[in-house]
């Protein structure tokens, strides 16, 4: 299978049992191992490769262009820190995550390596949103810190709930009030007072439905449940909803830079 000799491959009943979250995924589970040995199966075919780079490739491509593409010197310094580290903190602990799942150190590792994955999803939700709802209540201040420690407390919720959730499902149910309350913000800008680019709104619809829709193939296992085996290495539900996220952060970023060239021309209303 691999381009590069590997150790043996196990099938889903040979393979340590933390790593059975998906019996429709047959073969190519790597054997329980080392440091070095997980560092090593990035040079060979198995079925985690497909996730590690999913993330590992875009996670690269975020950390050197996009900042080539933030107007630092042009907007308050602070949103563009947040909404930098925001777009980098989901795929390095998924990387992390699928990179050393298989570890000697067993289940206990695999759940700390899949709280950081959850973790890094919820800074995405946490830090992406900032920017935002600093931007929707520009011209009130007051508003503006009350709903910015609202989202805080919100995300800190949905950080416990996510780290802690035993399914899928669960886990996807933890970001549900950020998410309600993105939308509540884009109610704002749609039909006023909100502020922020009239273009961007478009962009962080986009950004959200296509967040949630990864979530949902995610849970609901397709395309391997209709043809168990067949989506091993590549294609399977859980590597397009990477894919789905990765497009997220893209659109999250898009509507970003819409705001950011809006801000710097918009003047509140005197009182
Ligand atoms: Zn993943």
């Amino acid at each position: 299978m691999g381009f590069s000799n590997g150790p043996r491959l196990l099938d889903f009943k040979s393979s340590p049992p933390h790593l059975q979250f998906n019996k429709f995924v047959l073969t190519g589970y790597r054997p329980i191992s080392t440091y070095r040995e997980c560092l090593q199966s990035l040079f060979y075919m198995h079925n985690e490769f497909g996730n590690i780079y999913t993330h590992g490739i875009p996670f690269l491509f975020f950390l050197l262009f996009l900042p080539l593409n933030i107007p630092w010197s042009e907007v308050d310094w602070w949103i563009c820190v947040v909404h930098y580290l925001a777009c980098l903190s989901p795929t390095v602990g998924s990387v992390l995550y699928h990179l050393f799942m298989n570890h000697e150190g067993g289940a206990s590792v695999y759940n700390t390596l899949l709280s950081l994955d959850m973790f890094g999803v919820c800074l995405v939700n946490t830090l992406g949103a900032l920017p935002i709802v600093h931007i929707t209540l520009l011209c009130y201040p007051s508003s503006r810190c009350a709903a910015m420690l609202a989202y805080l407390l919100l995300s800190l919720y949905g950080i416990h709930c996510a780290v802690t959730a035993r399914s899928n499902v669960n886990r996807l149910r933890s970001f549900a009030w950020q998410a309600l309350f993105r939308l509540f913000l884009f109610m704002l800008r749609w039909i006023g007072p909100g502020t922020g680019s009239p273009a961007s709104l478009r962009l962080y619809l986009t950004m959200d439905s296509l967040a949630l829709l990864g979530g949902l193939v995610n849970i609901s296992r397709i395309p391997e449940r209709f043809s168990p085996g067949r989506f091993d290495y590549w294609l399977n539900s859980h590597q397009i909803m990477h894919m789905l996220v990765i497009l997220s952060i893209l659109y999250l970023h898009w509507g970003m830079l819409e705001d950011l060239s809006w801000i710097t021309s918009f003047q509140c209303p005197a009182e």
